[in-house]
């Protein structure tokens, strides 16, 4: 029922890479906005220490993944000295205190705690910025995914456009909200680090498998190994096929995209980003959702676990259209030189 693709046609293929790179220009903050974000946290954790003496606040998400918005949420994970984890402390009344507390705090509004999730988190929005912040306690297995989504995404260019790419992507097809029942752009950010370890040759390694045939190093964290090789600089050596593959952005955008529509055999298999070879949704007895995405840490999370069926289609949907949009030969306008970016970058992100 897929309508065959014609071969990627140099100009195709550079307009494709133009529209993936201009994404990422037009979506990632300037550097003023990261230093904006670490001044609200600074501002925020002296703010909560009158209440709370030794507590800690750590940004963790979009905001330092290498994947973030302009504009995107602030997630915050509060720690309090003394206390290895949250084993023994009452989150609910911390987040209900912390609630109060900061309803305080001048610079903020809509002050929702939410007791009631799998994770307690309390809500605000920032004033002056308008960026919306929610904090969470003890979230530490964010932090490690948090860091090594860094990683994946500073080792090579390509990762980062593409993951912008795929969240925009996400956004404008509406499939990127898991509060209303798609994926979190977390897992679209999953799909896109498995296709790119999958390519041949691959684009990146498996970081939770660079350990030389020795064991595993143990980073016993909630129970969960949270190891991941983390050495950017030493990783060239380590891994000697990073750059090997020369595609471009475009390529692998159309690649990324056929590769969910063509490939990848959604009923057996699960997206998996710690190992290089298939897992199957029966060896993790996953059978029961239409998508299987596991958490590289958390290994009893499915990412997918939300997803209904007929949400399932159609996400599935806005690839397909996705792949006909961007890999079929474009209008001949499209290709001018001189057309504005901001037309063809609309026109091929509204056709969905
Ligand atoms: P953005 O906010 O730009 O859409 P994000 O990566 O910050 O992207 P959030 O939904 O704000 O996405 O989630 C913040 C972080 O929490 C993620 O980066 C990830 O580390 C963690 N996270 C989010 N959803 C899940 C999940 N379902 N399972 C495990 N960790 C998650
Ligand atoms: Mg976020």
């Amino acid at each position: 029922e897929l309508k065959p693709l014609p071969d990627l046609t140099p100009q195709h293929r550079d307009l494709l890479d133009r529209v993936c790179v201009y994404v990422y220009e037009t979506c990632h903050p300037p550097p003023t906005e990261y230093s904006y974000r670490d001044m609200i946290l600074k501002d925020l954790e002296s703010f909560i220490r009158q209440e709370f003496s030794g507590s800690h606040l750590c940004l963790f998400g979009s905001s330092m993944n290498g994947f973030g918005f302009k504009g995107s949420d602030l997630d915050i994970c509060m720690t309090l000295e003394g206390h290895e984890t949250s084993d023994d402390l009452d989150c609910i009344d911390i987040i209900e205190r912390l609630a109060k507390l900061l309803k305080k705090h001048l610079d903020l509004y809509n002050i929702l705690p939410i007791t009631t999730a799998k994770v307690p988190i309390v809500k605000f929005v920032h004033r002056p910025s308008k960026l919306e912040g929610d904090i969470s306690l003890y979230n530490i297995l964010a932090q490690y995914n948090t860091r090594m989504l860094n990683m994946y995404a500073a080792m090579d260019e390509r990762v980062r456009i593409l993951g912008y790419t795929v969240k925009r992507f996400a956004k404008i097809c509406e499939i990127g909200d898991a509060s209303r029942g798609s994926l979190s752009s977390y897992a679209y950010i999953l799909m896109l680090l498995y296709f790119l370890q999958q390519r041949k040759p691959p684009i990146i390694p498996v970081l939770q498998e660079l350990h030389d045939g020795q064991p595993k190093p143990e980073k016993m964290v909630d129970g969960w190994n949270a190891w991941f090789y983390d050495d950017l600089k030493s990783l060239p050596k380590k891994w000697p096929h990073l750059g090997e593959n020369k595609e471009t952005v475009g390529e692998l955008w159309i690649g990324l995209l056929r590769f969910y529509t063509e490939e990848f055999n959604f009923r057996e298999h699960v997206i998996c980003i710690r190992q290089s070879a298939i897992l199957t949704r029966f060896e993790k007895m996953w059978t029961s959702k239409c998508i299987a995405i596991e958490d590289p840490f958390d290994l009893n999370h499915n990412l997918g676990a939300g997803v209904s069926r007929k949400m399932n289609n159609f996400i599935i949907g806005a690839f397909i259209k996705g792949r006909e949009t961007f890999g079929m030969t474009l209008r001949s306008d499209l290709y001018h030189q001189y057309t504005p970016m901001p037309y063809i970058v609309d026109y091929l992100f509204d056709a969905e």
